[in-house]
């Protein structure tokens, strides 16, 4: 048929929209509407032309403008639905926060606060009391502070207190953290001199001693977070460093990258210093993140002895690195979970998801596969597997958390096809695969998860 009589047979925009089964499009933004249908039917008019193939059913059309529709609607970031069973997925955002974290946030989203305002004698305040008492009560230290990620602390520490000298270290921990962080990189931003001692595997106190010289301004210690050393190895411990820079007048600062808080070791999770200890032991200054082992929002947490504080917070690049109004109530509001321990296990997703006992996890396991069964009948087998999860977000790495997941194999679908198609999916699934096989971690599933998680997968199937 003529080109021009199948492009005759397309609707038009107006039919289109006057259509019932567009009533709801078209109520909820008229003008996105208009678009989407434009732009499918433009699409149509070029296949007719360079195709010349018939148009469309008006069905397979106005499904074509609704899928347009959601997904131009859509935000950009989303939530989703971590099944991998890393409670720390960096990719996926780091710590989900307590409801009360969450609470603070939208409350101080939503209205004026008295961030920089003190309400009792009315004149200006600082931002950063709205957490540093919490932080000095809670870890110890003198005096603290918060900016926007740990990157920037360590950043900002080493600016303000070794850029016109130099900072030993010792070569084992120069490490990388993920996401282009690397230490000697960190330290020629600051403008300090790095100067490397001892070796990979063995430092010894008497390297950093021998090193030391007039210009010496700093003594770094930095936490390797994603990876051990083992075998023959030798660390300068904390107290000794300390010791020396006593006894020589060089402040030493250390960045412990997770900010661990409580003790954990009846979970069997060991190998994390402690803040709290780190401080007893008089480093000078220590640096953490807010949204690791901490379970907070994303924040570099500051603490330590008052003189060097003091100096860093008047220091004009802390201006630049500065948390806002959402960050500050989202972490006060998890700090002071960590008043009462037993509660802050109870009341933290992250130190919760990371102390669920196998029984636990097995029991969730058994709940899923047994709605998995029932909503999706027969098109695909589910069995319940032992499995572990790693911590992630450069934490505990050589801890591998005992626990259980559903492992779902369907004969026509490939694992990773299936993995691709949950990713995709409304609400987007973050899966595992093993031995070829689509494994659901239910240790970082959150209450609620299930039940869209099976809708998720039903659609999987369907596609
Ligand atoms: C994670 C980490 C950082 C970076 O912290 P962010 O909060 O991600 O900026 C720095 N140092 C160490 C040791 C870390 O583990």
């Amino acid at each position: 048929m003529e080109e021009n009589n199948l492009l005759r047979k397309l609707p038009a925009v107006d039919a289109i929209l006057q259509h019932p089964e567009m009533k709801e499009l078209v109520g909820t933004d008229r003008t996105l509407a208009v678009n989407c249908t434009r732009r499918v039917l433009e699409r149509c008019r070029r296949d007719i032309i360079s195709r010349r193939i018939e148009p469309p059913s008006r069905e397979y059309l106005i499904s074509e403008i609704k899928r347009h529709f959601v997904e131009t609607n859509r935000s950009s970031l989303r939530r989703v639905i971590n099944a991998t069973g890393i409670v720390l997925h960096t990719n996926l955002g780091r710590a989900v926060l307590s409801h009360a974290a969450c609470r603070a946030a939208v409350m101080a989203a939503g209205s004026y606060t008295n961030l920089e305002y003190n309400l009792v004698d009315g004149g200006r305040g600082r931002r950063y009391d709205h957490v540093s008492g919490l932080l000095q009560e809670i870890t110890g230290a003198e005096a603290a502070l918060v900016v926007n990620n740990n990157a920037a602390a360590v950043l900002l520490v080493l600016s303000v207190l070794a850029a016109r000298g130099e900072t030993i270290i010792s070569r084992g921990q120069l490490v990388e953290i993920g996401g282009s962080f690397r230490i000697p990189e960190v330290m020629a931003q600051s403008g300090t001199r790095l100067v490397e001692v001892g070796t990979t595997n063995k430092t010894y106190i008497s390297d950093y001693e021998a090193a030391i010289t007039p210009d010496t301004a700093l003594l770094l210690k930095v936490h390797p977070s994603n990876f051990r050393l083992r075998g023959f190895t030798h660390e300068v411990t904390t107290a000794e460093l300390v010791e020396l820079g006593r006894a020589r007048g060089i402040p030493v600062v250390e960045d412990l990258g997770s900010g661990f808080l409580i003790d954990l070791e009846e979970y069997g999770i060991t190998g994390e210093p402690a803040v709290q200890a780190e401080v007893k032991l008089g480093v000078d200054v220590l640096t953490f993140s807010g949204d690791k082992l901490l379970g907070g929002p994303q924040a570099g947490i500051i603490v330590g002895r008052e003189k060097f504080i003091d100096r860093i917070a008047g220091h004009p690049l802390t201006r630049a690195l500065r948390v806002d109004k959402m960050t500050l109530a989202a972490l006060e509001a998890t700090l002071k979970a960590y008043r009462n321990p037993e509660g802050a296990i109870e009341e933290i997703p992250t130190l919760k998801a990371l102390v669920a006992s196998p029984e636990i996890l097995h029991s969730r396991a058994v709940k899923l596969k047994e709605l998995l069964e029932k909503i999706l009948d027969s098109q695909a087998c589910f069995d319940i597997q032992k499995i572990t999860s790693p911590v992630g977000g450069g934490s505990l790495p050589l801890i591998e958390l005992p626990s259980w997941g559903v492992c779902v194999k369907v004969e026509t679908v490939a694992a990773a096809t299936l993995a691709r198609r949950l990713r995709q999916a409304d609400t987007p699934v973050l899966t595992r695969i093993k031995d070829d096989s689509l494994i659901i971690d239910v240790r970082t599933l959150l209450p609620g998860d299930e039940k869209e998680l099976a809708i998720s997968l039903s659609r999987a199937l369907e596609d």
